[in-house]
């Protein structure tokens, strides 16, 4: 089942108009404090589609910081570096557990459920550190994600990634306790380092909708991984996208997504769109609260469910 393209601009807006008379728009993350700044009454979505066409709404020009949404970018950077070699230090199974937790790291001997909590993804950045500067890997990833969005104007908010370092002691233990295993090559403040900057991308609605063209795998969008990588990136997604929030996005928008505790979501609907929407309020799984009413919404309204 798709929508008649003309439908799409008035479902963005119909659904943007929604979202703005929302009373409770969830709770912003406190833990960054730059990101505890940030007005939680604003709403932006953007939906891509193969024709080249880009629908928008609401707040869908502000940027935001992207967080774990860079997560994705991270991950098929290192696919593209290291290939399969890289799920001998992380795995592909949801861990059930909040973004940052370290629990199952003991038991599991540092080796993290997956490339999107926060342990999977220090590793993943290590794996693509190592061997590499900082400052190259950073210019590098920048480099992939401006060219798949093909806007040489995105960059990373310095503030924004010195205030996680300031504040960030949970990751750091992460990643010692990785390093404890042997699951971590580069120094630690070098990986986080990395890995703060990374988070600390900004994107709009817009430029986030344009960045995930790459997975649709469609004629009319960028090809930049392989239509196998893509298919495997966007099962990640949709079984670890949002932590121990991947099965309530799964039941109710039935599409592969990725959070960040920046209140953004990018998803894709494979093969007919790249969709980013954002709301800074977060739910109880620290996914965005509107962000995934409004896909809840938008996929009932498309039939876009990758099951039917
Ligand atoms: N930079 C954040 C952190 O490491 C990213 C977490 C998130 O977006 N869920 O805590």
């Amino acid at each position: 089942m798709g929508k008649r393209s003309a439908d799409l601009g008035q479902i963005v807006s119909d659904i943007a108009a929604q979202m703005r008379d929302q009373e409770d728009r969830g709770a912003v993350a406190n833990y960054i404090p730059e990101l505890a700044a940030i007005d939680p009454n604003q709403f932006g979505i953007a939906v891509a589609t193969p024709d080249g066409k880009l629908y928008t709404a609401g707040d869908a020009g502000v940027p935001f910081s992207i967080q774990s949404v860079s997560k994705v970018y991270a991950l098929a950077f290192a696919l593209g570096s290291v290939g399969d070699q890289l799920w001998q230090r992380v795995g592909v199974e949801s861990s059930g557990l909040a973004f940052d937790s370290i629990l199952l790291l003991e038991q599991e001997k540092g080796k993290p459920r997956n490339p999107f909590i926060n342990a999977g993804a220090i590793v993943t950045t290590d794996t693509i550190l190592h061997g590499s500067s900082p400052k190259e890997l950073l210019g590098a990833l920048l480099r992939f994600i401006r060219e798949a969005a093909d806007d040489n104007s995105i960059h990373i908010n310095e503030a924004v990634a010195k205030s996680e370092i300031a504040t960030g002691n949970r990751n750091f233990a992460l990643a010692y306790y990785l390093r404890s295993h042997g699951n971590l090559l580069c120094a630690p403040e070098l990986t986080l380092g990395t890995y703060f900057h990374q988070c600390a991308i900004e994107m709009s609605c817009a430029q986030l909708a344009l960045a995930g063209r790459f997975l649709v795998s469609a004629e009319g969008m960028p090809q930049l991984v392989s239509h196998e990588r893509a298919r495997r990136i966007n099962a990640l997604m949709m079984t670890c996208g949002h932590y121990n929030g991947s099965g309530d996005f799964a039941y109710r928008v039935g599409l592969p997504g990725k959070s960040g505790v920046g209140g953004g979501i990018l998803v894709i609907a494979p093969g007919r769109a790249s969709i980013a929407v954002w709301s800074p309020g977060l739910n109880q799984f620290g996914n965005s609260k509107l962000g995934t009413d409004a896909m809840h919404l938008l996929a009932k309204r498309t039939g876009w469910s990758v099951f039917g």
